[in-house]
């Protein structure tokens, strides 16, 4: 439960960029200390400041898996929010992609939950980037990327059994289109595999969001923080959708 006597203290992974930048961010205002941790360590150099320590690494390592969680032990909170995409026609997309877009989407978060979730103080929370690709097929230049996202909701569903007796509660966000630089990658790739243009494919995508627009990754991460905190206390292994209404299931 959240307590104001002690710091509370959080690991951010993915934290170089995007939603995970900006719930790095956000903790760091809600008075809780980051550990930042991304495999670019050049843009985890801009977080590094009070409060705020850093960690490079490729997080498909297991030995970098196990520095970070000697590192996490009495941590309050998790949040994975490191990921890849592969954008390919679904009929190109090799083994080599498939292994590595599960390799660092899923099988690091399997493991991550695996040796943090046990060390983090009692009471604490893990929140798991999965998407509403694990929901929806219609993109189907992201075939290998849904699947790791859909392996994330199982993933988080078996740990929140398996550490709620602590209690840590394990919960999935779905988001839908929000404006981070991997969002503008999907744009311009999936435009150019269509033979289309990046503002017509945009346009088309905002119109299948009941609320008519993508969101901003401080957004997102207000959504991340009600998961981490006790305002979501009766709250685990859910698959929460972050969609502006595109995803309602
Ligand atoms: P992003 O590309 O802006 O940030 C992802 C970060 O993960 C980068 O800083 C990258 O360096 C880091 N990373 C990649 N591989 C890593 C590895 N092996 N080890 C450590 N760090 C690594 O992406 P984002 O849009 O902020 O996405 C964050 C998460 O949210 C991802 O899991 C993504 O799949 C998910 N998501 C994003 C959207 C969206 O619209 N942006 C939608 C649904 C889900």
């Amino acid at each position: 439960m959240d307590s104001p006597a002690r710091p509370r203290r959080a690991i951010v992974t993915g934290a170089g960029s995007g939603i995970g930048r900006a719930v790095a961010l956000r903790l760091l205002r809600e008075g809780i200390e980051v550990l930042a941790v991304d495999i670019d360590a050049a843009r985890l150099a801009e977080l590094d400041g009070k409060n705020c320590s850093t960690m490079s690494c490729d997080l498909s390592d297991p030995v970098a898996r196990k520095k970070l969680a000697d590192a996490a032990i009495g941590a309050d909170y998790l949040v994975n929010s490191h990921g890849i995409i592969c954008i390919k026609s679904i009929f190109d997309v090799t083994v080599e992609d498939w292994r590595r877009v599960q390799a660092v989407n899923a099988e690091s978060i399997f493991f991550l939950c695996q040796q943090i979730g046990p060390v983090l103080r009692a009471g604490g929370a893990i929140v798991n980037l999965s998407s509403s690709s694990s929901k929806l097929a219609t993109t189907t230049e992201v075939a290998a990327y849904a699947a790791s996202k859909t392996t994330i909701l199982s993933i988080t569903r078996s740990f929140a059994y398996a550490l709620a007796k602590r209690p840590i509660r394990v919960n999935a966000i779905c988001p839908g289109i929000i404006e981070t630089p991997m969002q503008a990658s999907v744009l311009a790739e999936v435009s150019a595999l269509r033979q289309s243009d990046v503002a017509s494919i945009e346009a088309a995508r905002h119109a299948a969001v009941p609320l008519g627009r993508a969101a901003t990754a401080d957004e997102c991460a207000g959504a991340i923080w009600f998961l981490l905190s006790d305002e979501s206390a009766y709250m685990t292994g859910q698959a929460v959708n972050f969609t502006g209404g595109l995803v309602n299931w």
